[in-house]
């Protein structure tokens, strides 16, 4: 009755877009951590490695396996690290972890040790997120430390940026942090990886892209805050998700509406019942009128409370509604749209956890 529906040649094209804007010397590893941000890690994994992708950005060792014995091929980057207890696995999976604080980095040169072959690893740098990495001045002698562990082998350095989707002399302050640690690091000769652009970082310009950037949100359609500056490179969103009207009835003026009766029709109306709820991502904060869907090609308002598997709209302005029409919760009919940033501006949160709240609730259907 809900489908999340994905596009893959969206997400194909959303792909050539990154790499023509970053170009040909510049890798992209694609993030596809939270399944994918919602729109199923395996299947855009496949998508990805169909259309060149041959650098991947997860969160567990678990995602990891999952993406081998679906056939991916290329690096696969653990950005939490995992744990010391999965490094056989990580090796024999080609799982490489990040490195981002010194009892992770004792636990895992201890295991590493133990076993045969050597471990690749991303050392990270904290330039100014505040969360995971070691401190910049820091950077060399852990570098050093990863180089003469006997079970690792250093192939990257990496950080990550807090603002790069607002704050750019940040970003850049940052940067050059990172450009200071990237250096220090390199220095023995050796050929590691510097990457720390996501997807704002990435799409504001080459000099945050070093030698690979790690788009997340962009590959999925969506850009990173509202500023017109993103729109030179060309974006589809690859997630729509469309329900079906179960009931559609007539009610008087002043009759009150769902749980609580928070809300009560103004005048007499025609009330579409639809069968999703925040049980599929579809939040309660969207209640009474907060949230709008599509119904032939207009806006609905939804009318009191979202319940669990149930939200009720108000379809008097669009009288031909009927029971098993489609209603699209996110994306486009007709002329108009509901973007993952008008919903998330609803909700009072951002684009990303539109994605994850719908796209990991319900039944999904790839297309193209
Ligand atoms: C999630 C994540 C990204 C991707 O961020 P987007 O804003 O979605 O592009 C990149 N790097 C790290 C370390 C991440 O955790």
């Amino acid at each position: 009755m809900n489908i999340v529906r994905v596009d893959r040649e969206a997400m194909r094209r959303n792909y050539q877009a990154i790499k023509a804007h970053v170009g040909r010397e510049v890798e992209v590893m694609a993030v596809i951590k939270a399944d994918g941000y919602g729109h199923g890690m395996v299947e855009m994994a496949l998508t990805l490695q169909g259309a060149g992708v041959r650098h991947f950005g997860i969160a567990t060792v678990e995602q990891g396996i999952a993406l081998r014995q679906a056939g991916i091929k290329g690096q696969l980057v653990i950005l939490l690290g995992g744990r010391a207890e999965e490094i056989s696995t990580m090796q024999s999976h080609s799982l490489e972890p990040v490195i981002f604080d010194s009892d992770q980095f004792a636990e895992f040169s201890a295991v590493a040790g133990q076993l045969p072959g050597r471990l690749a690893v991303h050392l990270k740098i904290d330039c100014g997120m505040g969360r995971l990495g070691f401190k910049p001045e820091e950077a060399f002698a852990w570098s050093e430390k990863i180089k003469a562990s006997a079970g690792l082998k250093l192939v990257g350095v990496m950080s990550h940026f807090p603002s790069a989707d607002g704050d750019l002399d940040l970003t850049r302050h940052q940067n050059e942090i990172f450009g200071r640690c990237v250096e220090t690091v390199r220095a023995s000769g050796a050929s590691i990886k510097a990457h720390i652009a996501n997807s704002a970082a990435t799409l504001r310009g080459k000099e945050f892209c070093w030698d690979m950037v790690r788009p997340g949100l962009a590959l999925y359609g969506c850009y990173p805050s509202p500023d017109p500056l993103w729109q030179r490179t060309p974006l589809v969103p690859v997630m729509s998700v469309v329900s079906t009207i179960v009931q559609v009835e007539d009610a008087p003026a002043d009759k009150g509406i769902s749980y609580g009766h928070i809300d009560r029709t103004r005048r007499p109306s025609r009330l579409a019942v639809l069968p999703i709820g925040y049980a599929d991502g579809f939040s309660r904060s969207l209640s009474a009128g907060v949230g709008k869907v599509l119904i032939r090609g207009r806006r609905a308002p939804i009318i009191g409370r979202v319940c669990m598997n149930v939200t009720v709209v108000d379809v008097t302005d669009i009288p031909e509604a009927c029971r098993g029409d489609e209603v699209i919760i996110l994306g486009r009919q007709g002329n108009e749209q509901i973007s993952a940033d008008e919903i998330a501006g609803w909700m009072g949160t951002i684009s990303y956890e539109v994605l994850c709240l719908l796209g990991n609730n319900m039944k999904r259907q790839y297309i193209n």
